[in-house]
């Protein structure tokens, strides 16, 4: 709000008691590095200051008088608004199985402190979910030592938005690190020191950690009469059915006009941050159209994956193997568009190639399948053709 030139009053409201800080390290550095974690602040006091914003730390947002415009606090208290922002992110889902509550889960910078000092050389961790919390904390688990299971109720790890070949990359990536992986296996039972499978078999466990997935955070917008599908329903401006209230973010469930008009709501850092920026110029006046592209990326090990664009809306696949160990899957609409691009390999390798094929997507590309599929061709000349 303050780059886009607003000049009045900002309170941020936030029910945790730290300033805001970065995730993405709760389930990697601030787990491997050897010194004590500290967060990675987002907004630190010094930035706070120069905001000249009132940050309410600690203080949950109770509900929304959207009569009066005013946010009512946990305490009573009412903070007015002329435009408001719902950023209330995602919550963990937890596990409905008998004896679930002995999974912990991993949200916030405590949750990681807590799973930080239960990483110990050869400390049982059983890991329910083989998703991307799951799977990077396998991967920090087994660094620290520790003798890691993880159990995926789907056939395969990562089944929903992760094409298969690059799944498998990733499993076997696992295997090789020592970690024992269970897909296509449920959950039967939670004891405090084991987790019963659907075969009967038990997995001894020191601990046992749930990343099932996140649920949007609705419950205020939903008392508030808001429209909710599958989050805050928003439209392409990422306004609220209240045209005084936008929301951005996990919670957020938009209309993406780059992608037929589809509601979509990502969970992903850059989308956050793109969709933070385009909420506060409209509420600023501005009736800007959010098309970003989505983009998010995931460490394991010595691994990082990325994927760009909308892969399920390509069915058509080219593979790119543009170094060994590293593959690069492009996904082509029925009319030759690139829709998404996927990639996986060590280190930096894939970050080039997936920005390339992002600024394909943007300029709404079609570009050779047998070009895409030629690691002699660069993907920068395609670009200017
Ligand atoms: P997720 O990526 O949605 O993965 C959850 C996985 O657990 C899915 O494969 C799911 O299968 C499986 N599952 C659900 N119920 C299960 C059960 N009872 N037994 C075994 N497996 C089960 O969610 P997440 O890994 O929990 O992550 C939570 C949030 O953190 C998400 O918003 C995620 O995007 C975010 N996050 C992102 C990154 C990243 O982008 N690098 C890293 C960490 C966290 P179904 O598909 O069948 O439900």
């Amino acid at each position: 709000l303050r780059a886009c030139g607003y000049d009045g009053p900002i309170t941020l409201i936030s029910e945790e008691k730290l300033l805001p800080y970065d995730r993405p390290p709760l389930s990697k550095a601030a787990i491997t590095e050897e010194g004590e974690p500290v967060p990675v602040w987002l907004l630190d006091a010094g930035i706070v200051a120069s905001l000249k914003a009132d940050v309410k730390l600690g203080y949950a947002a109770a509900s929304i008088d959207r009569a009066a415009k005013q946010v009512v606090l946990a305490d009573g208290t009412a903070v007015s608004y002329e435009k408001l922002l719902l950023a209330t992110g995602a919550k963990p889902r937890k596990l409905n199985t008998p004896g679930g509550e002995h999974a912990l889960l991993l949200r916030d910078f405590a949750d990681t402190i807590v799973l930080r000092a239960r990483f110990a050389p050869g400390k049982k961790i059983v890991i329910i979910g083989g998703g991307f919390i799951g799977l990077e904390l396998a991967a920090t688990a087994s660094k620290r030592g520790a003798r890691v299971t993880v159990v995926e109720a789907q056939p395969r790890i990562l089944m929903r938005g992760v094409p298969e070949t690059i799944a498998k990359i990733v499993h076997d990536r696992h295997v090789a690190a020592g970690i024992e992986m269970r897909t296509g296996i449920g959950i039967s039972a939670l004891h405090h020191d084991s987790v019963q499978l659907a075969d009967g078999s038990v997995l001894p466990a020191d601990t046992i950690i749930a990343g099932i997935g996140a649920a949007p955070e609705t419950r205020i917008a939903a008392e508030a009469g808001l429209l909710i599908e599958n989050g805050i329903a928003c439209n392409e401006h990422l306004q609220t059915s209240d045209p005084d209230i936008y929301a951005a973010g996990d919670c957020c469930s938009f209309i993406h006009t780059r992608y037929e008009n589809r509601r979509l709501r990502f969970e992903a850092w850059r989308s956050a941050q793109e969709q933070a920026a385009t909420a506060a110029e409209n509420m600023m006046g501005a009736a800007k159209i959010h098309k970003a592209i989505p983009w998010f990326w995931s460490d394991q090990h010595d691994l990082s994956l990325q994927i760009a664009g909308m892969p399920d809306m390509g069915p058509v696949t080219v593979t790119r193997h543009p170094a060994e160990g590293v593959v690069l899957l492009f996904h082509l609409a029925e009319d030759g568009r690139l829709m998404g691009a996927s990639a996986i390999g060590p280190g930096n390798s894939i970050a080039r190639d997936v920005k390339m094929a992002e600024m394909m997507m943007a300029k709404g590309m079609s570009p050779s399948a047998a070009a895409l599929s030629d690691s002699a061709v660069q993907l920068k000349s395609l670009l200017k053709t």
